[in-house]
């Protein structure tokens, strides 16, 4: 029995280790990735549907690692999560969205820029002064920094968020709840949160025209969000019909790979001028 039980915790033990090894090396890699210019910023453009004019845009974190290549965001953002490490990450983020944006304003585009936050971003206080220092310092307007933020990033310390929350309100900043109907408690935020946009889960948006439950969830979402007079994006939108169908349900802005994919800032550039061509 002792001997079962210590192979098991041998076995676990050494799981663990090259795990939280594994971890360590990320981590430590991410370090020096964001001091050497490994990381870069993707921009996927978002569409007002009642004009298809584009003004607004995710900033999405892309790591192009020497040796691994491209690492994508879900690898290694969760980990920096679970660490203090997310905050010299969003900073970078920051700085370099509103160094674009400034780039934009530079040349006559007035671009706004989304952001994603993380919850220990939101419950740091020093955050909403340090956010408008680097506004001050890029001198971006405050309504062209927009925040988005997930339903689970604000459970952690429900009233501490609530307080940066409300600081980013009170700075100027737009506000979106994202990933909207896949958190926990979707009514007690909207009813609570100085917010200004819902972004409608692509899970939902995905099989909206083929699956009745998803198409219900998205009509009664955008349904909900002008209710309480917020506007809605829906995100992952893949085809021509449902885009239309989104229009319809009156939604008010669109994004996913029918638009766009996340590009770099150049290419963004190139997307952009040829749709105001048209
Ligand atoms: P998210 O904030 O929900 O971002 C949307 C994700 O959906 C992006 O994945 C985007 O590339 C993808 N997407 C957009 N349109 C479509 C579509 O039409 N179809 C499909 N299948 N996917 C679409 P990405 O870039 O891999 O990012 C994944 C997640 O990583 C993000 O989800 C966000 O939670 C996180 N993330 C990315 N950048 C940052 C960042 O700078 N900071 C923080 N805290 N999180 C970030
Ligand atoms: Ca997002
Ligand atoms: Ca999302
Ligand atoms: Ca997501």
């Amino acid at each position: 029995q002792a001997k079962t039980h210590g192979e098991n915790l041998h076995f676990y033990d050494a799981s663990m280790d090259a795990n939280s090894t594994r971890r360590l090396t990320i981590l430590a890699d991410l370090g020096v990735a964001i001091r050497s210019n490994q990381l870069q910023l993707h921009y996927q453009p978002r569409i007002d549907l009642a004009t298809g004019a584009c003004n607004g845009c995710e900033a999405l974190l892309r790591w192009v690692h020497p040796e691994q290549g491209m690492i994508p965001p879900g690898d290694f953002i969760p980990l920096a999560e679970m660490t203090e490490m997310i905050h010299p990450l969003s900073l970078w983020v920051l700085r370099e969205a509103l160094r674009q944006v400034r780039c934009w304003l530079d040349e006559g585009k007035e671009i706004a820029v989304a952001v994603n936050l993380s919850a220990r971003n939101l419950i740091d206080v020093r955050c909403p002064a340090l956010i408008q220092s680097l506004l001050h310092e890029f001198g971006v307007p405050n309504h062209l920094l927009e925040i988005e933020i997930t339903e689970s990033a604000l459970i952690t310390d429900p009233e501490r968020a609530l307080q940066v929350v409300q600081s980013f309100h009170d700075l100027g900043l737009h506000l979106a709840i994202d990933d909207f109907g896949t958190g926990y408690s979707s009514m007690s935020y909207l009813k609570r949160l100085p917010i200004q946009t819902l972004k409608v889960d692509r899970s939902f948006v995905k099989e909206m025209l083929t699956d009745e439950a998803d198409a219900v969830i998205v009509r009664s979402t955008i349904g909900l969000a002008h209710s309480f007079g917020l506007n809605v994006v829906a995100e992952g939108v893949e085809d021509e019909a449902t885009l239309q169908a989104l229009c319809n349900l009156q939604c008010e802005q669109a994004q996913g790979y029918h638009i766009s994919r996340p590009i770099p800032a150049a290419e963004f550039d190139a997307w952009y001028l040829q749709r105001r061509g048209n």
